[in-house]
């Protein structure tokens, strides 16, 4: 039988009770050696999982306090200058402090996983003196051992990665932190080795991204310094995420095994091995089932695959693994009572992904009755979900397929609706607005849960949700505001709100994920075609109009943003599922506009998260990202005007797609970007309208009149000022009432202020 392996398991546990835990020591309600012990529960039961259904290669290390990068960094005693660490094991308090804040220093920056939506913590190398405060990898080996007579395989971000996700030094300077690095890491892999440890994983998912020589280069130092220093230790190189950019490196390094994703970066890593083949001497970690992905595996195409790899790498020398950490999907699907038949019986969760690798590791080297049963059962998951009425609805498809020939253009170009716009909605020059959401009180949330009770009716509901439409019509007009919103209090969360208007969506009732820290979130799931059922925002925003002289702004979000963060079926690609969404999208667009609303912003936040890992394939991903942008506004009247919304990104690769997208007027997160942003328009001459957040949302803190003036100062020496408006960063929802209230008037103190001078 071949070997099963594991690359992560999720921490968050069956009932998120790791989250509940975090939390609950945060808040000073729990004895950190209570903390500790619940933690180690949790751990252990992970590990005992993956031991009954028998997994080979079982994961230690891979569990986490926060974030696996902060462990490495804090392993590494590298901990920012301002939370005044003085070397040794980093205490808890710092721990938490460099992810969360303290009242004396901030939090490091935290940025995305690569393309998934967990969130890491940045290491910080500026001052920080390396040095090894704990072998935890060893501590993890050795605790699956005594506890459970697990011979655990220690998880260990590689050196690589870990240094070009850090900051705080400049490229010149990669070399020396290396050197500090490697012997740090060579102590680790010795103690390992002496432990009689068999095999370790060191995760370098940076190879699968654009590297340059010289990082080829000190891969093989790095490489060739662990083989010296620890020659019986297993290593096993990980990458996962997409396929290996420089192959026949990679494989050529001096290490055990090479662990290649084949769901993510099925095509790229199946040529290369097709080409140049697979040295002899070393092991395949053959990522076959999807870590990141919910559905059901289809065994027979994976077996199919295993086969086709061990033509090429002898059976002994094959693992069957999960293509990346599971740490991105939900624990199991084992929760849910609510789901169709046909649809929960085709997902696959953590658990169930165990299953499958050991399904797998025996049907590879067998076929006896049990697997050829369990193959028939998995070929009528698929074949039922495939045949389910929401998957084919041909409607759907035929209007898709003939919107996605049009032309999508707006009847007139920007210049000139630019023109019929000012004529029709006389704004002053730099208009004010908010980017939707006004803060979801206690007593809205309360609210909310009174309805879904069944303790309001939904007429009581919607009468509660005019009263504080209401409260903030009056507000943003004795504030001043000149463009204004309804504040979206009927929704919870911005994806959430649609899809459950919208045909094709599912809703699990424990799919949770980790996103960042103790935060997890519970994604959609799109598993039919999607498709409009009704009005879903027409009622609240004409109510809003009805109430003001002045414009509001319906408010929706955009079809890559809701893609982008749901699980999406696997049978069409993303692109006809964003048509889809765009389609349906449009119908809302066209309904608000009936109903009179004549200025519609359609959110599309998450655009870069989707943005593919290799840079070959981002122009297309771009191409059809702003396609369904445009077939969802495009219709409208030239008088109508239409809005975006991004969330702070990098966008100085990305301003010409934004461009393309051809939305009336731009809001962009800008504090954050510490004014690079701004820098980026330098460079660029942005042709439509555009307004630069002006204040940062995120935190409580209300920005004095002056900043913000300073802020628009800035922007205005790049940007066109008769195409400038003025707005917070980003929606206000978790914000207070007071300081919301303060710092918009602030905001509006700004604007005249500005307009005067201008
Ligand atoms: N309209 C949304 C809001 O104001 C936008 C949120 C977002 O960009 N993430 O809350
Ligand atoms: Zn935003």
């Amino acid at each position: 039988m071949i070997k099963s392996s594991v690359l992560g398991y999720p921490r968050i546990g069956k009932d998120r009770e790791w989250k509940k835990a975090l939390e609950a020591f945060w808040a000073g309600k729990l004895e950190e050696s209570d903390f500790h012990r619940q933690l180690q529960e949790i751990r252990l039961n992970h590990l005992r999982k993956q031991q009954e259904r028998g997994i080979t290669l079982i994961p230690v290390n891979d569990f986490s306090y926060y974030d696996h990068i902060l462990d490495t960094a804090a392993m590494f005693g590298i901990i920012p200058q301002r939370f005044s660490y003085k070397g040794g094991v980093v205490p808890l308090s710092t721990y938490y402090g460099v992810a969360r804040g303290t009242k004396e220093a901030t939090a490091s920056e935290m940025t995305k996983w690569f393309n998934t939506n967990y969130h890491y913590i940045v290491p910080e190398l500026d001052g920080a003196l390396p040095q090894l405060t704990e072998n935890k990898p060893l501590i993890a080996y050795r605790e699956a051992k005594e506890k459970l007579g697990i011979e655990g395989k220690p998880v260990i971000v590689g050196p690589l990665t870990f240094l070009k996700l850090s900051k705080g030094y400049s490229q010149s300077e990669t070399d020396l932190w290396l050197e500090r690095l490697l012997p740090l890491y060579v102590q680790i892999l010795q103690e390992l080795s002496s432990e009689g440890v068999e095999w370790v994983q060191i995760d370098e998912p940076i190879l699968v991204t654009k590297l340059n020589n010289e990082d080829i280069q000190r891969l093989n130092t790095i490489y060739k310094t662990f083989a010296e220093a620890a020659p019986k230790l297993n290593i096993m190189l990980q990458t996962y995420f997409e396929s290996v950019q420089y192959y026949s490196d990679v494989v050529a390094l001096p290490v055990k095994g090479i662990g290649l994703d084949f769901v993510h970066g099925y095509s790229g890593n199946l040529s290369s091995i097709r080409s140049h083949g697979f040295p002899a001497d070393k092991v395949l970690g053959a990522g076959i089932i999807d870590g990141r992905g919910i559905w059901k595996a289809p065994l027979r195409n994976k077996l199919e695959l295993l086969k086709e790899l061990s033509t090429s790498v002898k059976p002994e020398s094959l693992i069957v693994q999960t293509s990346c950490s599971l740490l991105h999907v939900p624990v199991t699907v084992g929760s849910e009572t609510k789901l169709a038949p046909e649809l929960k019986n085709a997902l696959a969760f953590a658990d169930e992904k165990l299953d499958e690798l050991a399904i797998l590791a025996k049907a590879i080297s067998s076929d006896d009755a049990e697997i050829a049963a369990e193959l028939e059962e998995n070929d009528r998951a698929h074949e039922a979900l495939k045949q389910s009425s929401d998957r084919n609805r041909s409607d759907i498809q035929q209007a898709v397929a003939s919107i996605s020939n049009q032309q999508l253009v707006r009847s007139r170009p920007f210049a000139d609706r630019n023109v019929a716009q000012q004529k029709k909605w006389q704004l002053p020059i730099f208009p004010t607005t908010t980017i939707g959401s006004f803060p979801q009180s206690a007593e809205v949330r309360k609210a909310r849960q009174l309805w879904r009770k069944g303790e309001w009716n939904t007429e009581q509901y919607a009468a509660f949700i005019r009263e504080q439409i209401d409260i903030w019509i009056k507000l943003q007009e004795e504030i001043g505001l000149d463009v204004l919103v309804h504040g979206e209090f009927e929704r919870t969360d911005m994806v959430e709100f649609f899809g459950e208007k919208l045909a094709g969506f599912a809703f699990t009732q424990n799919g949770w994920v980790q996103s960042y820290g103790s935060r997890c979130v519970k994604p959609p799931v799109i598993f039919g075609d999607v498709a409009f059922i009704g009005e879903m925002t027409v009622e609240e925003t004409k109510y809003a109009q009805s109430r003001t002289e002045r414009p509001v702004k319906g408010m929706l979000t955009g079809p890559i943003t809701i893609m982008n963060w749901s699980f999406v079926r696997e049978d069409i690609p993303r692109e006809q599922i964003a048509y889809q969404l765009a389609y349906a999208l449009r119908q809302e667009v066209e309904a608000l506009e009936k109903a009179g609303i004549g200025m519609i912003q359609v959110d599309e936040p998450a655009v870069r998260e989707g943005l593919p890992l290799k840079e070959e394939e981002q122009a297309n991903y771009l191409a059809w990202a702003v396609k369904a942008f445009r077939m969802t506004t495009c219709t409208v009247q030239d008088t109508t005007q239409i809005h975006t919304h991004m969330c702070y990104c990098e966008f100085h690769d990305m301003i010409d797609s934004i461009e393309a997208m051809d939305a009336d007027v731009i809001s962009i997160e800008t504090s954050r970007s510490h004014g690079e942003l701004i820098h980026s328009f330098e460079l660029n001459t942005y042709k439509l309208g555009i307004g630069l957040g002006v204040y940062d949302i995120h935190s409580p803190r209300v920005p004095r009149v002056e900043e913000m003036t300073s802020m628009i100062e800035r922007a205005l020496r790049v940007l066109d000022p008769k195409l400038f408006w003025i707005n917070p960063d980003c929606g206000l929802k978790t914000r207070g009432l007071e300081e919301t209230v303060d710092s918009l008037r602030n905001m509006v103190k700004a604007t005249q202020i500005a307009r005067e001078q201008y």
